[in-house]
């Protein structure tokens, strides 16, 4: 007999859904995957058979083959245990098939016949309806991230038993509801009331950096020395950027489901993402990639800040792939069948030393470094990454009378405000744009319309162009800084005095 069960895959992002069929008939016992399966999904047969043995099923010693549909779509990973255990038992007719047309089954099942959760439910419960499917069946840790989609009937079970039990008598059973008390869209995310800006003593300079970057987006590296606290404000970051708007929260939790981090893990991602990648991550991990595309650190950071700690320790090699998304706010994966995007609009925070042994301009301690070494060490820095970063801000110790001070700086919040009005009144402008977010995303054509210098202006940028040598990339990039303060500044013109900040942060072009 035949059965058919639906289910689904991820490509990139995105959903596609996909035909369980499985026959059983007479002939040698033996079961058969076609279908273009992931050897993941070749090894799933035995699972499913000492599965269904163990949750108390009398498996068919018959043959059985399994089809998976469309056929050219590679599928992978463990969320096919559930439809194809289903599978044999509808077509052994020990679950009714009355239920199997209308849901969409996802789950891996252990060999006891529990339900363990899976990767990318959101984006499958997102698409659902699309696909024609009026409900959804998930492991029970995988619930609220499916039940986040409007209009979608979400059931979700422990167990294999379970699930047959609703196929046969689904009348009583109920829909998942979202559970909604883990805070609203508004609150501060826990994790950033542990970082906050109240505990920075000292460090004017970076703070207002830091305040910049939220408001326009504005990629940002503090160099200093060991010690001055280059990490600790980097961590800051996310929480003075606007909490995430529950579109944007959509898009970081689809990743996220994609990555395999939401399992056990609630619903949506409300907390802007930080991400601190070690510096011997290789490009794939950082950019994304594998024979399976997977997305990678840039993208795992989303609308939400990347860290490249002791960037000098990253490799040359894998720090130029970060080039392109850099520019788009997106990376592009090629393979021979298919290329896939992932989005990465994030804020770049970089810190490094200023030297190899790390202490040259320090207060305290002498730097050992040859002139020539240090001249080396900034070269290596230069180049086309940091013509991209448009903060470049000294961080230094902080002093004996600063140390023993009570911190007395502003927290999080009140900056997080100052933050979100200049955003707003940057939005207004961009209004009739698709696509542009903040300040330093605009492209040229942007920057012709909104920032327009005076003659004072022009002529202050002027003369730091011939001066210090910079790249008509760096001016366009002084220009949006300066269009961030005049918003910050909550003005529309960009006055010299704008200009001539953003200037200030172009510190390593200046050093070269
Ligand atoms: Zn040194």
């Amino acid at each position: 007999m035949l059965a058919r069960v639906w289910s689904a895959s991820i490509i990139g992002i995105d959903a596609v859904k996909v035909g369980v069929e499985v026959d059983v008939s007479g002939g040698l016992p033996g079961i058969v995957v076609l279908g273009f399966p992931h050897p993941a999904v070749q090894e799933s047969r035995e699972r499913v058979k000492a599965t269904l043995k163990n949750a108390g099923f009398a498996f068919p010693m018959r043959k059985i083959v399994i089809n998976l549909t469309p056929a050219d779509l590679r599928k992978e990973g463990p969320a096919f245990n559930l439809p194809i255990s289903l599978g044999i038992l509808s077509a052994s007719e020990l679950v009714k098939a009355d239920l199997l047309g209308d849901y969409l089954f996802l789950g891996e099942v252990s060999l006891d016949g529990s339900l363990r959760p899976v990767a990318g439910v959101l984006p499958i419960a997102a698409a659902a309806t699309k696909m024609g499917i009026s409900g959804l069946v998930v492991p029970t840790d995988n619930a609220q991230e499916a039940a986040v989609v409007e209009g979608l009937n979400v059931y979700a079970f422990n167990n294999v038993a379970d699930v047959a039990n609703f196929l046969n008598n689904s009348a009583s059973f109920q829909a998942v509801q979202l559970d909604n008390s883990s805070g609203n869209m508004q609150a501060t995310p826990i994790h950033h009331q542990m970082t906050d800006l109240r505990d920075v003593k000292g460090q004017a300079h970076p703070r207002r950096a830091l305040e910049i970057a939220a408001t326009g987006g504005h990629n940002l590296i503090f160099f200093g020395p060991p010690g001055s606290g280059k990490t600790m404000l980097a961590r800051r970051l996310p929480g003075i950027l606007p909490p995430l708007e529950f579109s944007e929260a959509l898009e970081v939790t689809r990743i996220y489901s994609v990555a395999g981090f939401l399992k056990n893990r609630g619903s949506l991602v409300r907390d802007r993402p930080f991400r601190s990648p070690h510096h011997s991550a290789s490009g794939p991990s950082l950019v994304g990639g594998g024979s399976y595309p997977h997305p990678g650190e840039i993208s795992t950071s989303h609308l939400g800040v990347l860290f490249l700690d002791e960037l000098t320790e990253f490799k040359r090699d894998v720090l130029e792939f970060l080039r392109q998304p850099l520019e788009d706010g997106l990376v592009t994966i090629s393979r021979t069948r298919q290329s896939l995007m992932f989005p990465a609009q994030f804020t770049l925070v970089a810190s490094t030393n200023r030297c190899p042994c790390g202490y040259y301009g320090d207060t305290i301690q002498q730097c050992t470094c040859s002139p020539r070494h240090r001249e080396q060490y900034w070269a290596r820095l230069s180049g086309p990454l940091m013509v991209r970063i448009d903060l470049q801000v000294a961080v230094n110790r902080l002093k004996p009378e600063e140390i023993t001070q009570q911190p007395t700086g502003e927290d999080s919040g009140s900056v997080r405000e100052r933050v979100q009005i200049a955003r707003v009144r940057a939005q207004k402008r961009f209004k009739t744009e698709v696509n542009l977010r903040c300040n330093a995303q605009m492209q040229s054509l942007h920057i012709y319309k909104w920032c327009q210098l005076d003659d004072a202006s022009r002529n202050l940028l002027e003369a730091a162009i011939r001066k210090l040598g910079l790249s008509a990339r760096a001016s366009d990039r002084i220009l949006k800084v300066a269009r961030t303060i005049a918003d910050l500044a909550g003005d529309e013109d960009i006055k010299p005095q704008y200009v001539a900040e953003a200037i200030q942060y172009r510190t390593i072009d200046r050093m070269q």
